[in-house]
C-alpha cells in the first residue's frame, strides 16, 4: 500500500490548480517526515511533463554536471533523465515523494509555491530579471556539488554533506526558498551595474533571502500549527522562543531569533545580514502581539511593554496567561500569526521597487520596508531597525 494515499477529491476543473507534495522541512527532520499536499496556483493545462511550463522547466542531467558559472550558463544541452510525467488526472502527487524522480518535481513545486506567495504580496507576478535572454528558469535538481545557487537563468541544487551523509537540497524547502529570494529581489529591485553596486548589496540580498525563506515557510498550515502548538502560542516569550529555537529543527526560525546589532557583527556577509533578519522576525512577533490584543486574546500590556526588559517573573505570568488563552481559542492565535506574517511580508515585497541596486545601503533598505508597511507594523519595524542599529533614530 502506498504510504501517501491520494485522499484528495477528484476534479476535472484544471483551473483549480495542480497538486504536488512538498516537505516544508527536509524529511530527515523529526516531525517533518511526511510531506504536505499542496495545490499550486497553476492550471493543469499549463504544465507539461518535466515538469515544465511557460516560466520554468526542470532539466535533470543524466551524468554529473559541473555547476554553472561565468563561463558556463544555461541551457543544459547534455543528456537528461526522462522527464517526470503527470498522472492520468494531470497532477504530480501520484509519484513517490521519496523517489529519485521526485527531486525535480519537488524543486519545481517549491519554486512555484514561493512564487505564488510573493506574487500575492507584490500584487503581480515576478518577472525574471534575465527574461530578455532566458524566458524560462532552468531548474537543475541534482548537481554533484555541496552547495545550491540561483543565477542568471538557473537554479541548481547540490547536496548538504554533514558527517558524510549527503542530502539533496532539492528536498530542502528552506534552501530553495532562500535561492528564490535572490531571484525575486534581483527581479524586482534590478541588477546592479558592475562595480558601482551599493556597499550593502550582498548583505541585503542574503538578509532578504532568509526573510523570504522564513515567511514562505510560514505559509504551510502544518508549519504554523506545529510552531503554535510547540510554544502554546507564546511567540511573545523571547526566552522561551530562544530555548525553543536552540533545539527546534526549523532552521529559519533559529537563524531569525538572534539578538545581534550592527555594532556586534563582522564584515562577513552572512554575519552582517543577521541584524536585519532579526529586526524582521521581531516585527512579525510584534505584529502577532498586536493582532492578539486586537482580537481580545491578550491584554494591552503585551504591546505596551518592551519584552526585552521583562523580568523572569513577568515572563512566567505572560506564559501562563497566553497558554490558557491559546488552549481556549487556538484558531485566533493562528489568525493572528497569519495576519502578522502578511503585514511584514507585504511590506518587504513592496519595498523592493524603491531600492537602487547601485546605491544599496541597509539603512535605505530598512527605511523602504518601513515606508511600505502600514500602521502598527510600520512603527514596530522602525523601532526594531533602530534597536538593531540599522536605522539612525535621529
Ligand atoms: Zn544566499
Amino acid at each position: 500500500m502506498s504510504p501517501y494515499l491520494n485522499a484528495a477529491p477528484a476534479t476535472s476543473d484544471a483551473r483549480l490548480g495542480t497538486r504536488f507534495w512538498i516537505y516544508p522541512q527536509p524529511p530527515f527532520i523529526p516531525g517533518y517526515e511526511q510531506p504536505d499536499r499542496v495545490w499550486l496556483n497553476i492550471s493543469r493545462d499549463d504544465i507539461s511533463d518535466g515538469p515544465s511550463d511557460g516560466s520554468m522547466y526542470v532539466a535533470d542531467p543524466l551524468f554529473d554536471k559541473q555547476p554553472y558559472g561565468p563561463s558556463a550558463l544555461p541551457p543544459f544541452l547534455g543528456p537528461c533523465r526522462a522527464p517526470a510525467r503527470a498522472s492520468i488526472d494531470r497532477h504530480f502527487d501520484h509519484l513517490d515523494p521519496q523517489s529519485r524522480a521526485y527531486l525535480g518535481v519537488h524543486a519545481y513545486a517549491c519554486v512555484h509555491f514561493v512564487l505564488d506567495v510573493w506574487h500575492s504580496y507584490l500584487g503581480r507576478p515576478v518577472e525574471w530579471f534575465f527574461r530578455d535572454v532566458y524566458p524560462r528558469l532552468e531548474i537543475v535538481p541534482l548537481v554533484d556539488w555541496p552547495n545550491a545557487q540561483a543565477g542568471y537563468g538557473f537554479l541548481e541544487l547540490g547536496f548538504s554533506d554533514v558527517g558524510g551523509i549527503r542530502r539533496p537540497y532539492a528536498l530542502n524547502f528552506d534552501s530553495i526558498a532562500h535561492e528564490m529570494g535572490h531571484l525575486i529581489s534581483l527581479s524586482e529591485a534590478g541588477f546592479p551595474t558592475g562595480l558601482s553596486r551599493g556597499d550593502d548589496f550582498f548583505v541585503f540580498s542574503e538578509a532578504f533571502s532568509d526573510c523570504v525563506s522564513l515567511i514562505s515557510f510560514l505559509h504551510f498550515d502544518s508549519a504554523i500549527d506545529r510552531l503554535l502548538r510547540r510554544t502554546r502560542g507564546n511567540l511573545l516569550l523571547y526566552n522561551e522562543l530562544n530555548r525553543f529555537a536552540e533545539t527546534s529543527p526549523e532552521t529559519q526560525i533559529r537563524l531569525a531569533t538572534n539578538f545581534r546589532r550592527m555594532s556586534e557583527v563582522t564584515r562577513e556577509v552572512h554575519d552582517r545580514a543577521l541584524p536585519f533578519i532579526g529586526a524582521v522576525f521581531d516585527s512579525i512577533v510584534d505584529a502577532y502581539h498586536f493582532r492578539l490584543v486586537e482580537s481580545g486574546c491578550a491584554g494591552q500590556s503585551l504591546i505596551d511593554t518592551d519584552l526585552r526588559d521583562l523580568s523572569l517573573g513577568d515572563f512566567d505570568r505572560f506564559h501562563t496567561l497566553t497558554a490558557d488563552a491559546f488552549a481556549d481559542d487556538p484558531l485566533a492565535f493562528k489568525r493572528a500569526l497569519i495576519a502578522a506574517r502578511d503585514d511584514i511580508g507585504r511590506a518587504l515585497a513592496r519595498s523592493l521597487r524603491m531600492l537602487d541596486p547601485d546605491n544599496l545601503k541597509l539603512e535605505l533598505a530598512a527605511a523602504a520596508v518601513v515606508t511600505s508597511a502600514r500602521g502598527h507594523a510600520a512603527d514596530r519595524l522602525r523601532e526594531n531597525f533602530i534597536w538593531r542599529e540599522i536605522i539612525n533614530p535621529t
